[in-house]
């Protein structure tokens, strides 16, 4: 706007000379034809000679002053010019319509990004570790099962295996483990995958030195069972025997608020939270830490019901919400 304005003042010399030429030109030529035909009139009606000459006289100086406006281009001298010119710069003080149009709404600010503050979500603040267990390749190389341990473990295994839809345990794993990861990033927590790959070779040391190290609130570890055809139903394994007492007790609080949330969630069959000191990547954990055993891929029907996006989603809702609840609880 300010810039148009710049323009008009600086055009207004330019454009006030041409309007004023016009308008005294204009001016001259009403006056001429409102006063001529009374002139002419006169002298053709009224008899008095003097009359007649003096008509015939305002006649003659109008045509002349008609025409030296012409010839003249609305010279500035004449009285004409001088009407012409005054009338100009009154109709050139009228603001142009232009002018008076209200000034344009100014362009609307574009709605902000609904922006979630960070620090409003529900696992703000939080860190959590995601262990999706296993690897495409086992690694059958030894490394002690706890710190100062002579009793050594396979680095770590394949696990077991679909019996309907021969799916590897580790691909069952990783799947429900990114959609944990992404529901939990939702509600605010940071994540720590310990791989988003099957090709990888990570032990189960190496998994709880990296959460370890990573200063995880929490850590849990996404697993499957294998057992007898018959054998169906999730358990919550937590750690025991060497882990110090405090790592203990929180892990087993958070177990069991996760599994229940779990149960909840899934409707699977419990087989309850069960300790365990056999496990590396429990008795090598500085943190609290927790093993879903989401159910038995050597049942059939389980197999094939934890290979549906359903039902994992169903799973990582479950463990999501029992760390949400663990997280506001303790
Ligand atoms: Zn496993």
């Amino acid at each position: 706007m300010k810039n148009e304005h710049k323009e008009t003042k600086k055009n207004g010399g330019n454009l006030d000379i041409a309007i004023d030429r016009w308008k005294s030109l204009y001016e001259t030529q009403l006056l001429v034809l409102a006063v001529l035909p009374k002139a002419v009139g006169g002298f053709i009606i009224k008899g008095n000679r003097i009359h007649k000459v003096i008509c015939l006289l305002i006649s003659l100086l109008f045509v002349m002053m008609m025409i030296s406006c012409g010839n003249a281009g609305a010279d500035d001298a004449t009285a004409s010019g001088t009407i012409g010119r005054m009338l100009a710069k009154a109709i050139a003080e009228v603001p142009s319509p232009e002018l008076m149009l209200p000034a344009p709404a100014p362009e609307p600010e574009p709605e902000p990004e609904p922006k979630t503050e960070l620090s409003t979500l529900p696992l703000a603040g939080l860190t959590i570790g995601i262990d999706a267990g296993h690897q495409q390749y086992g690694n059958s190389e030894q490394e002690p099962v706890a710190p100062g341990a002579s009793e050594t473990k396979a680095r770590v295994t394949g696990g077991t295996s679909g019996v309907a839809t021969g799916k590897g345990e580790y691909q069952l794993n990783l799947e429900v483990a990114l959609k944990l990861d992404a529901i939990l990033r939702e509600r605010g927590a940071t994540t720590i995958m310990v791989r988003t790959q099957n090709e990888v070779d990570i032990s189960n040391v190496e998994r709880a030195t990296m959460m370890n190290n990573a200063g995880v609130n929490l850590c849990i570890r996404i697993h499957a069972n294998g057992g007898d055809a018959a054998q169906h139903g999730a358990m919550m394994l937590v750690p025991s025997g060497s882990v110090p007492a405090e790592i203990q007790s929180a892990s087993k609080t958070a177990g069991e608020i996760i599994f229940n949330h779990f149960l909840q969630e899934t409707g699977a069959v419990s087989l309850g939270v069960i300790p365990r000191s056999d496990l590396s990547g429990f008795n090598w954990s500085t943190v609290p830490v927790c093993l879903i055993e989401m159910g038995f891929m050597t049942n059939y029907d389980e197999d094939l019901l934890m290979s549906t996006e359903d039902y994992q989603y169903r799973i990582a809702k479950g463990l999501a919400d029992g760390i949400e609840s663990w997280h506001n609880n303790y």
